[in-house]
This record gives C-alpha cells, structure tokens and sequence, in this order.
C-alpha cells in the first residue's frame, strides 16, 4: 500500500518562506478569521526567546526528548533548521483531521516537501520578501547577534528562495493587506472543497 492511502483527500495549508518574512502574522489572521482552521503546535529543541512560553509558538523539548519521540515514530517529518530539530507531532494532525478541520502550519522547505509527498492535498504558498535588502532590514529589526549571524540568515533565506517553484503559490508580502487578501482566496477555495 503507498504510504499516502487515504490521505488523498486530506486538505492542509502550509506556509513556507524565509525567518522574518510574516509567516506567523499570516498564520495569526488566518486563524483569527476562519474558525475551521487549526494550528499545528510543532516541537523544537532550540531555547526558548524572550516573551515564548511551553506551546506558545513550540512545544520546547531536550534533544534526548525530541530523539525519543522520533524513535516512537510521533512525527510526520523532521527537520534540522539553523542547527536545531522540529519536528510535526502526528497526532495533532490527525486528531484536527478527525474533527474535520484544516490544519495550517508554519514549517520548513525540507518539511513541507516530505508533508507534500505525505498528504497530496497539501496546499503550499511560499510567502517571498519583496527584496533581499526588505528581508535585511526585517532581521536587523528581529535582533541578529552578529554580523556572521546576519549573513548566515540571509543565506540560508537564499537557498529556501531559490526553491520557491516547487510549491504551489508563490506570493510577494510587500503589502501585507494585499499578500493577505491573496492567501484569503486560496483559504476559502480549501474550505469550499473540503
Ligand atoms: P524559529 O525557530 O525561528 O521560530 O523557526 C525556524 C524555522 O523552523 C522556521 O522557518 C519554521 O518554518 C521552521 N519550523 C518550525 N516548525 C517546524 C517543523 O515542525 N518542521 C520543520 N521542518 N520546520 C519547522
């Protein structure tokens, strides 16, 4: 049996782009204005930042926890980002599933590209900057430790960004208002054929 039987029909949204670009305010609006919407709460083994708390934005794990639930096979896939794991938590994606909501996430290129294969009816809209210098100035805003640190953020923003065909939608977030009402459609196009 292939390993995406009876997942065909599964609808899901995930949001890809690079750190800083507005992933999470696309995410927060989104779940704000569609109530059958559901965020996925995926773990991570980096600290916590200032004004996180546990599931609020990760499930905040050791890396022995974290290795102990990938060996109890508990997530759907798995990813190193900047040096550390995430991971999405199977079950929450299968009990919104079983309650009939639509489950929308904030992950990786590497993670998207395994869900895609995993659930066929993965919707991916890859949110772009407007310019490698916009992108700049959102990290500089965000705090980088170092100048090292900021060229290693656009760098590996360059690599995600270079990948952005692979993915379904590819949207600009100049304006937001405007990104916004983009990804609106293609929400109420899941929700109208789920
Ligand atoms: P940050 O630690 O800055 O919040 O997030 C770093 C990156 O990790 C983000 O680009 C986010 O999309 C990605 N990410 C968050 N959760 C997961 C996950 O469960 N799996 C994968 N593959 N990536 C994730």
């Amino acid at each position: 049996m292939s390993k995406t039987a009876g997942n065909e029909h599964i609808k899901m949204l995930i949001v890809i782009g690079p750190t800083a670009v507005g992933k999470s305010s696309v995410l927060e609006h989104l779940l704000r204005d569609y109530p059958r919407l559901c965020d996925i709460i995926t773990y991570t083994t980096r600290p916590m930042r200032a004004g996180e708390s546990e599931g609020n934005p990760y499930h905040f794990v050791s890396e022995e926890e974290f290795k102990k639930q990938v060996g109890e096979n508990r997530f759907l896939e798995w990813a190193i980002v900047h040096g550390r794991m995430y991971g999405t938590p199977r079950d929450q994606v299968e009990s919104a599933n079983t309650e009939g909501k639509v489950c929308i996430m904030d992950i990786d290129v590497q993670g998207a590209k395994k869900m895609m294969d995993e659930y066929p009816g993965a919707v991916t809209i890859f949110l772009m900057p407007p310019s490698m210098d916009a992108l700049r100035q959102r990290f500089l805003k965000r705090g980088v430790t170092s100048e090292a640190d900021l060229a290693k953020r656009l760098e590996s923003a360059q690599k995600e960004m270079a990948q952005c065909q692979d993915f379904k939608h590819v949207i600009v977030n100049d304006d937001f208002d405007s990104a916004y009402a983009e990804i609106r459609k293609i929400i109420e196009n899941i929700l109208e054929n789920q």
